[in-house]
């Protein structure tokens, strides 16, 4: 495979962009290859080759990089007839209607630009709504790039992940680990009253793929009812992805307080929002008190890409036909890693997909879950499959970005950069892509 245009592109890039890149995730080593261009579940690079892509730009792309026909003219009109305006349009009511119908959460809704501007937002609404400062987050998720969420540590001695951030705002957060009950519930004996919301993925998605355990959302519902605190789910990644249109939410059968959303509901373009009941929603100016503004929010090409996304999946088989790819995927994945490496452990649901490198294994290599571990205490492996970020960065994580994501970019197979970010089966590829791709996966693992 030539990269010679992709390396004297990243040349120029390392001289005007930080990095080369504008996220830090796309800066894959030595040089990432350019991308030129999008074909249905491939994408071609600077240099002219293809590859069958499972990183899907991080989670928006539902239906890959050609979508069907009515997505483009509701975007093309759009476009062409504003494209913006800083007044109120018509799209903006049709998508938060849509949202409201379909997410059990939901009443209300506040489009924004990003998944971060959500979760911004959203600490902001918990914070004025209930007049309490604290937020608790689990060790390895993830909430964008801000202030609040970007703390690391425990709930003892919380502290900034990243230059920048002052000391004292991670004070007021709380990060505990993921899918484990006698912590949380330590942390609301200790803090309760102070704890103006609890903010967690569903799933964790940015540190491997965590399922929930049994009753973890539960205990999250009843415990913020208890104490008065808001239970916001971040389904920045999972929303219009796991569970269909009713999201993860759906799937589990709690209904959080408040939800952010982004990625799918954007239908590729910028997007984020907040959505919740209405008392609580209502706190957003001009209702409210919480102020809350953008001059791109509620962007009407974002509108109508992202309803006319929704719109065709209500419609079409979407889901039905993108969960049985993922789980043909998933199933192949565990046979094989069964067969090559049966410590590792194949992750997913619905559409999403991964396989964390995890170092030790149940003797019984029979015992994977086929269809991606779900976390079923029943299964002989349940104590080895990973629980929390701190299970999944324990795997073998210089293995898998150094050696075999290379492996499989130069089998034409595009992933996610680094054993942490989840990997997605778009409406574009096909069983043949999927037997394509358990080959790939065969010679390289
Ligand atoms: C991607 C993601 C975000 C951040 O969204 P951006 O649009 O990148 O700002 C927040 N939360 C979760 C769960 C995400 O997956």
């Amino acid at each position: 495979m030539n990269h010679d245009r992709s390396r004297a592109l990243y040349d120029r890039a390392l001289s005007v962009l930080a990095g080369g890149v504008n996220s830090s995730v796309r800066a894959t080593k030595p040089y990432p290859f350019f991308i030129q261009r999008g074909d249905g579940a491939h994408v071609i690079d600077a240099d002219g080759n293809r590859y069958l892509d499972y990183v899907m730009g991080y989670g928006p792309l539902l239906y890959g990089h050609s979508v069907p026909e009515e997505i483009q003219a509701a975007i093309q009109s759009h476009a062409s007839a504003g494209p913006m305006y800083g007044a109120p349009t018509e799209i903006e009511v049709e998508h938060a209607e849509f949202v409201s119908r379909h997410v059990p959460s939901v009443e209300m809704i506040r489009f924004v630009n990003s998944g971060t501007e959500a979760t911004v937002s959203a600490v902001r609404l918990a914070r004025g709504y209930t007049g309490r400062d604290k937020i608790v987050i689990m060790q390895g998720g993830y909430h964008g790039a801000q202030e609040s969420t970007l703390v690391e540590g425990s709930a003892e001695h919380p502290k900034p992940s990243t230059a920048g951030i002052p000391e004292s705002f991670a004070q007021h957060t709380i990060p505990v680990p993921f899918n484990d009950t006698e912590a949380i519930e330590q942390v609301f004996s200790e803090h309760g009253s102070d704890i103006a919301g609890v903010l967690v993925e569903p799933i964790l998605a940015n540190m491997g793929i965590v399922m929930p355990v049994d009753g973890y959302h539960e205990t999250l519902r009843s415990l913020c009812d208890d104490h008065g605190s808001l239970l916001i789910f971040d389904e920045v990644i999972t929303g219009f992805r796991v569970g269909g249109l009713g999201c993860a939410q759906s799937r589990f059968g709690v209904t959080p307080d408040v939800t952010t959303f982004g990625k799918i509901i954007g239908g590729g373009f910028p997007v984020g929002a907040i959505g919740g009941r209405s008392e609580i929603i209502e706190q957003f100016t001009p209702a409210g008190p919480v102020f809350q503004s953008g001059t791109f929010s509620g962007h009407p090409v974002t509108m109508a890409a992202g309803l006319s996304y929704l719109e065709y999946a209500a419609e079409n088989n979407v889901y039905s036909h993108i969960n049985d790819l993922g789980s043909q995927l998933r199933t192949g994945l565990s046979e094989i890693v069964a067969d090559q490496a049966p410590t590792y452990t194949v992750v997913g649901t619905d559409s999403m997909f991964k396989t964390i490198f995890t170092r030790d294994g149940a003797p019984d290599p029979d015992g994977h879950c086929s269809g991606g571990c779900q976390q079923n205490s029943d299964c002989s492996r349940f104590a080895h499959c990973p629980k929390t970020g701190a299970d999944v960065s324990r795997a073998e994580t210089d293995r898998w970005e150094r050696i075999f994501w290379h492996e499989m970019k130069d089998r034409g197979i595009f992933l996610t950069a680094n054993q942490f970010e989840s990997q997605f089966v778009s409406y574009a590829h096909t069983k043949a892509d999927i037997e394509q791709t358990l080959e790939a996966y065969k010679e390289a693992l």
